[in-house]
């Protein structure tokens, strides 16, 4: 697997109907397919008329985004951003029924958000409240667990936190089957969660940190 230029859209770890009934096939292969294809598609080319930045990985393209050239800024954080949310988002999701929450991290939950309930509830929240296109969050800031959002395409890494858990709310996500009813996606997306990523997702972070 390459992890710099020319980057290749790898394919998603579960067939395009794991998700079935909560996320549907026909949006899993637009959104696998074609949305993220076209992120790919477009940080190459990018990337192509910019050699020195060929040996980025992704995270190194949006964390050292204040030190490229302005012109490129813009272009390259939305589309190294595109890259990056959507593996993450679609890293975050499984139809295996084991991959449920450990003691750890539902010991990390409850002392942040109360109890598993009220995180869901924040969580929801989050993701109602992106105004437009954009993503809920959950990530490890400063060493607390915390929920935000982000617009279009920019990442937590940006602001320093280190991501656990990403919803992706524009409207390609759901607009197929939720049509135009979010909170019933995120009802839908919390049954589909890979709670085992999160929690590997976390150790790295803490020994990253540490
Ligand atoms: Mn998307």
């Amino acid at each position: 697997m390459n992890f710099c230029y020319p980057f290749i859209n790898t394919p998603l770890p579960y067939p395009y109907h794991a998700l079935e009934p909560f996320i549907d096939e026909k949006t899993m292969h637009l959104h696998h397919d074609k949305h993220l294809q076209t992120y790919i598609d477009n940080l190459n080319a990018l990337l192509k008329e910019n050699p020195m930045l060929q040996k980025c990985s992704l995270e190194e393209l949006l964390i050292s985004c204040c030190r490229r050239p302005d012109s490129l800024q813009i272009s390259i954080g939305n589309n190294a951003g595109g890259v990056y949310n959507h593996r993450f988002f679609f890293d975050g999701m499984s139809n295996d029924d084991n991959l449920s929450i450990d003691d750890f991290l539902l010991l990390e939950i409850n002392k942040h958000f109360c109890n598993f309930d009220q995180f869901k509830n924040q969580f929801k929240q989050a993701a109602l409240s992106v105004f437009g296109s954009g993503y809920a969050w959950l990530v490890l800031d400063n060493g607390r667990l915390k929920i935000t959002t982000t617009s279009n395409q920019d990442t937590p890494l940006e602001k320093h936190q280190y991501p656990l858990l990403n919803l992706d709310v524009w409207e390609h996500a759901y607009y197929l089957k939720h049509y135009n009813v979010r909170a019933a996606y995120v009802d839908d997306w919390f049954h589909v969660v890979n709670w085992h990523m999160v929690s590997l997702r976390l150790e790295k972070w803490l020994s990253f940190c540490t």
